[in-house]
Order: structure tokens, then sequence, then C-alpha cells
């Protein structure tokens, strides 16, 4: 049972012996995290939180790289669950940038005092269930042992940099830094020659705004990208009140949309054959200047028709060709695949960037990089000098921290063994193997192709409310069949398999990782997923084993 709150209070100073006991351990103290510590705490559980960085914040701690920013609009991403933070907090921008995001995961820090159950720069090597105890042992890097009933694994979808392999990385004499770990106390850019490996949100975003900073961007390009306009700007002070005398039901509308997000964004229910080519255009030429992702809502049938697709993409080249003046680099930047099975990027100026005279645009799918030397990188065909080489390579996405982590459940069970053909789970939430473990946001779940946030909150009060209930009938463990696992699986692939998303190489289907299972991950449709999760619940946890 839960301890008093306030008599097993576990602060760093007092994590004295190698051995502790809490209700739960959580990995993680990014947005996931912080919440699930502050509503354990609030139902009267005892958590530890681990860390690996110094503070909190997670993704918005990690990312620090130039311009940085969400790309769902700030009054969505942001927590839900408290009705005064929800007031108190001032958005300045649309879409706000990664320095506020962090003061604003601070700031929740702060007021919810969750620092005192965080150990920072503490990494979680191992986890092991003890069958004939019914608790976990998790060991972290400080060689301590921190035993508990529940484990959470709140590590993040987007958090296990993804570096690639090129021969004579370790050879480079200047500065090499990649997107996701990018130094905290900055990196002076200016008068220096840069050079940046990767076309994806992260590095369509730090692109423009290095480009302004140093004296020479050299971009090396695999795969060209569809990038919409964000339209970022000041979020006026009417637009802030007018939501925040209305967040609950603005909360609410969101929450019913596919990726809980945009309820107030013009959506449209009919497909692109519907209507005329003028009326086509109009359409796309709307969603275009208003920015953001749902450009692909323009139409019903663009992410589920590939032909329909094709006019998505037409619009998107013509934009390319029309904004970047020299036709060669015009081409080079202009994508060939299905706009959107690739996680579809929000820009501030992007293709206008490549018209700046101290940018150049590198192919390295026609000219691939052979390895990287002392002063730059040579492609098959050419040398590359430069000061600053910077990573913008991606992530080991929805299963690499997890993966990090030696995690055994009963019988020994490892998961780097049961997931070697891909992850397994039941609802994104759990895996059959593993009692009293979850994961927040974990393969299976609609996580990165929603508004995080409220997916992420949706989770942690989906798993304090099953805490309770076990708690509630005096229970031991809960843990998932394997019979839910396959019926699960089967659902978040047919539901791809509905779609365009399958169709290209993305990180959605690990395959950015090189020998990575090739699977679709991420659930489609929020509101969907959470009745499923109530059902679960109103079926007495059907689909779980309960002891
Ligand atoms: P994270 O924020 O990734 O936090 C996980 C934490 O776990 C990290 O701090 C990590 O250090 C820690 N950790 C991992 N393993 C261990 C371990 N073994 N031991 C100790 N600590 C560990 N989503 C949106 O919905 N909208 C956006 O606009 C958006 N923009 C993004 C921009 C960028 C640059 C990136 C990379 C992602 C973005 N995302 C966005 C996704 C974003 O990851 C989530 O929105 C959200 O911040 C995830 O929170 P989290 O707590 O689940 O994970
Ligand atoms: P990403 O989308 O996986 O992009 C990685 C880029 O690096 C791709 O262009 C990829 O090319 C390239 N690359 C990888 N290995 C390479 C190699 N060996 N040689 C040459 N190029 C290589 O990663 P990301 O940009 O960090 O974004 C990941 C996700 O994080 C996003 O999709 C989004 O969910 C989130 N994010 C969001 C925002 C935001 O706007 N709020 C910002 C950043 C990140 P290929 O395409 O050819 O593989």
């Amino acid at each position: 049972m839960a301890l008093d709150s306030n008599s097993a209070d576990l602060t760093n100073a007092s994590l004295g012996s190698s051995f502790t006991d809490v209700d739960v351990v959580v990995v993680g103290a990014g947005f996931a995290g912080m919440y699930m510590l502050h509503r354990l705490r609030s139902l009267g559980y005892t958590a530890q939180v681990f860390e690996s960085g110094t503070g909190v914040g997670g993704t918005w701690y990690w990312n620090r790289y130039p311009g940085a920013r969400c790309d769902v609009e700030s009054l969505e991403y942001s927590y839900s669950f408290d009705e005064k933070l929800e007031q108190e907090w001032e958005w300045t921008e649309r879409y706000s940038g990664q320095p506020e995001i962090l003061a604003y995961a601070n700031h929740v820090a702060d007021r919810f005092e969750l620092h005192k159950d965080i150990q920072f720069e503490t990494r979680v090597e191992a986890a092991k269930f003890d069958e004939e105890e019914k608790l976990w042992r998790i060991t972290t890097s400080d060689e301590r042992v921190t035993t508990c009933r529940f484990f959470v694994m709140a590590t993040g979808c987007l958090s296990s940099a993804a570096m690639p392999e090129i021969e004579g990385i370790a050879s480079f004499n200047g500065s090499l830094i990649h997107t996701g770990r990018w130094p905290k106390e900055g990196v002076d850019l200016k008068g220096k020659r840069v050079a940046i490996i990767g076309t994806g949100s992260s590095g369509v975003q730090a692109i423009p705004v290095i480009a302004k900073e140093c004296e020479q961007l050299t971009v090396f390009q695999r795969t060209p990208q569809y990038t919409i306009p964000a339209r970022n700007e000041p979020l006026t002070p009417e637009r802030q009140s007018d939501v925040k005398s209305r967040y609950r039901n603005f909360r609410e509308a969101n929450f019913s949309m596919p990726q809980a997000l945009g309820s107030e964004t013009p959506k449209f229910n009919d497909s692109v054959y519907d209507v005329s080519d003028e009326e086509r255009s109009a359409r796309f030429e709307e969603a275009w200047n208003r920015g953001g992702t749902l450009f692909m809502a323009s139409f019903n049938d663009v992410l589920v028709d590939e032909t329909a697709n094709t006019y998505a993409q037409d619009f998107v080249r013509a934009k390319i060709s029309e904004i970047v003046e020299d036709p060669e680099v015009a081409q080079l930047l202009t994508p060939e695949h299905i706009i959107g099975c690739k996680r579809l990027v929000i820009d501030t100026d992007y293709f206008e960037t490549f018209n700046r005279s101290n940018v150049d645009l590198v192919d390295v799918s026609s000219d691939p990089i052979v390895r990287i030397n002392e002063t730059g990188l040579a492609t098959k065909s050419s040398q590359y000098d430069f000061d600053v080489l910077i990573f913008a390579t991606g992530f080991d996405a929805m299963t690499g921290s997890i993966l990090k982590v030696d995690i055994s459940g009963r019988d020994g069970l490892r998961i780097q063994d049961k997931w070697a053909a891909g992850p397994r789970t039941y609802l994104g939430l759990t895996i059959p193997g593993f009692p009293n473990m979850f994961t927040i946001s974990g393969p299976g779940s609609p996580s990165v192709l929603t508004n995080m946030i409220i997916s992420i909150e949706q989770h942690v009060e989906w798993i304090s409310d099953c805490i309770v209930s076990l708690d509630d009938r005096g229970a031991e463990t809960i843990e998932a069949q394997v019979e839910a696992e396959n019926s699960w699986v089967d659902h978040v692939n047919s539901k791809a398999d509905r779609t365009l998303f399958p169709s290209c190489n993305s990180w959605y289907l690990g395959a950015n990782v090189p020998g990575k299972t090739r699977v679709f991950m991420p659930l489609l449709g929020f509101p969907g997923y959470v009745r499923r999760c109530e059902q679960v619940v109103e079926n007495d946890y059907e689909g779980f084993v309960i002891k």
C-alpha cells in the first residue's frame, strides 16, 4: 500500500543507503515523468524519479539547437491538468521556442515542488522484476539499487539521439554536435564554417537560423523534405485571453480531434476528387497561408489515397520552385516521395534560406558521404572543410531509450529479447511478461501522432488510476496477457495499413536506424484510443491478469 507521502518523502539527500523503497520509480523528468510524479504524490504514493540530465524538461532540456520550437500551437502544447497553471502561464508566440518551453517546464517543477523527488544526473541502467517479492529492483548509474512496486518508463519517444556510423568521426578536429544533445552553454557559430547533416524537422528548423549566424553553411541532404510554413507570430493578448476564458471547452474540442489538436483549424471532409482544380488549389493555398501541420487535413484522402496525395505533393513542389531562385538547387530540394508519410515539417524561411549566398546544398544521395576526416568530410567526389559539424540525424525513436535499459521481467525475460522482432505492447502502456511496469507513450499508443502533452496526460492518469484500483482490491500485480497484446499489435498495424504511412522510410517505422525491425510503431487516432482504454477499465481491466 502507499506510504504516507510526508513520512516517506525521499529527497536526493536522504538517499543515503544502497537500498531504498518507494511505491513507484519513474524514469525520466520530461513532461511525462514530471506529471507522473505530481499525480502519484497527489494520490498519496511515494515516487522517485531518475533523470540523466541535470534538469527537467526532457526534449526541451536536450534540444537547445538554434531555431528549436514546437510544431503544435503553444496554447495547446501545454499541460491541461491544472486550471490555475493554464491561466497563469503566458505564452508569447504561436509556436514557442525551446527556451520558453523549458522555462515553462521549470515553472511547473517549481510550482509543484517536483525537484525534491527527482534525482538528476542519474541514469537508470537496469530493472529486474523479483517474482517472489513482487517488486522491481532498479539499478542506477550511481550503483544504487532502488526497490519499488511499480516501474514507469517515462523515457520519451524522441530522446535517444541517433548518430550515423560514418568512418572517421573521431578524427574531426572541429566541434561535433548533435541537435538532440546541444550544449547547455550554447555554441558560438559567428564567423564559423558550419556543416549540417540532416533535413528532418530539426535540420529544417536549425538551418535558417544558423545560416544567419555563421559565415558559411553547407547542408548535406540525403532526402529532400516537404515543409509547410509555420507562420509563427507573436501570440496576441486578445487570442490568449480568449482561449483562457474558455480553456475547458477548447481542450475538450481538441481531445475529440484525431491528433488531439487543431479543433479551430478548418478541416474538410471531402475528397480531392470532389472539387474542381481551381477549388483544390485554393484550398491548399489557404492551408499554406494559414501555416502548420494541418495542411494535410485539406482533404480527407490525402493520407490514404496515393493519387490524391500527388495533388498535395505537386502543390508543395510548385511552391519550392517559386521560392528557390536557382533552378538546380530547387530541383535538389524537391521531394518525390509521398507527402506526410515522413513526419510533415513546418518551417520558418527554410526554402528561402537556400537563396542566401552563404548557404550551399550538397545532395548526398547522389554523392554519398564516405568519411569524416580532420578538416571536414569527404563525399565520393569532393572534400568539404568546415569548423563545426552538426548532426541533425534524428533519433532511435520510440524504442531506443527503453531498449538501452537492461529490463528483465518474469522468468528473466529481457525486453531486448521480447522486442527482438519489433516492439509489442498492449495499449502502448504495458507488456506481457513485465508485471507492474508501464510505458508512457510507448509503441502502440498514439503518442507521436498527436499533441504529445495531451497523450502523456491521458497515459499518466490511466496508469495512476490503475495503481489505485489494484490497491483498492488488495492486489499485488497487474500483467497484460499475450492474447491482448497480439490483438493490439494487429489493431495498430491494420490502422496504419489503411493509410500511406507505411510507404516510405520514416522513423515511425524504425527505418532510420540500420538493423531496426521495420514496424509501424504509433497508433492512429486519439479519441478511439482513449475510448478503448476506458473500455478496458470498464470491463474490469480486460486483457490483464490481476493477482
Ligand atoms: P522526453 O521529453 O524525451 O523526456 C524523457 C527523459 O527521460 C529525458 O530527459 C531523458 O534524459 C530521460 N531518460 C531517458 N532514459 C533514461 C534513463 N535510462 N535514465 C534516466 N533518464 C532517462 N511533440 C509535440 O506534441 N509537439 C511538438 O511541437 C513537439 N516538438 C518536438 C521538438 C523536438 C526537437 C523533439 C525532439 C520532439 C518534439 N516533440 C513534440 C515530441 C516531444 O518529445 C514530446 O512532446 C514530449 O516533450 C515528450 O516528453 P516525455 O517526457 O515523454 O519525453
Ligand atoms: P529525422 O526526422 O529522423 O531527420 C533526420 C535527418 O537526418 C533526415 O533528413 C535523414 O535523411 C538524415 N540522415 C540521417 N542519417 C543520415 C546519414 N547517415 N547521412 C545523411 N543524412 C542522414 O530527425 P529530426 O529532424 O531530429 O526529427 C525527429 C522528430 O522529432 C520529428 O519528426 C518530430 O517528431 C520531432 N521534432 C519536432 C520538431 C518541431 O517542429 N517541433 C523539431 C524537431 C524534431 P533521410 O530522410 O534520408 O533518412
